[in-house]
């Protein structure tokens, strides 16, 4: 078996309100709780040790609306939201009250979205919280959903609160090369 190196993730979790008052509903008490279930999938899987920066609230200086969308244009909500992160951290949760990223908005099928070193996470991204912040940290990490059923323990199964925890050795060392 291949030993990894240690590798460490600083993840900073941002509280988002906006000017209208559309804010989050998680607390910023609730990151330890996070951090320890994401600790639990990685340190002895792939030795990634995830260190909490922060847990702050920010405010975006705009109206978005009853809910955060994702689009390519420079002015996006998803970058309006990313700006405020944190520059010290290698990932930066943003934690929102809706998001969006598809031609359905009005749909809520989508629990939170991971682009580089950003995840927008909506408060009705189901209940085991801390798994799915572990999923978005994957793809982070370079690694791609998959739906298929057979593998569905493994953190890379793309639906929120019907996946398990075990990382492939692909993901591994997609992960932590
Ligand atoms: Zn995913």
């Amino acid at each position: 078996m291949d030993v990894k190196n240690k590798k460490s993730v600083r993840v900073t979790f941002n509280f988002v309100r906006d000017s209208a008052g559309h804010h989050t509903t998680r607390v910023p008490a609730s990151a330890g709780h996070w951090v320890s279930t994401m600790n639990y999938v990685y340190n002895g899987q792939a030795n990634i040790h995830v260190i909490l920066r922060s847990a702050r609230g920010v405010a975006a200086a705009v109206d978005l609306g009853t809910e955060v969308m994702w689009d390519a244009s420079a002015g996006s909500e998803w970058n309006t939201v990313t700006a405020l992160g944190d520059a010290g951290a290698d990932m930066n949760y943003f934690l929102v009250w809706e998001y969006e990223q598809d031609a359905t908005p009005t749909v809520d099928d989508t629990d939170a979205g991971t682009l580089a070193g950003n995840c927008i996470f909506e408060d009705h991204a189901g209940t085991a919280i801390g798994v799915t912040m572990a999923h978005e940290m994957g793809h982070f990490l370079g690694r791609p959903d998959h739906y298929v059923g057979a593998r569905r323990l493994e953190l890379m199964y793309g639906i929120t609160d019907q996946r398990g925890i075990h990382l492939t050795k692909t993901d591994v060392n997609g992960m932590n090369p």
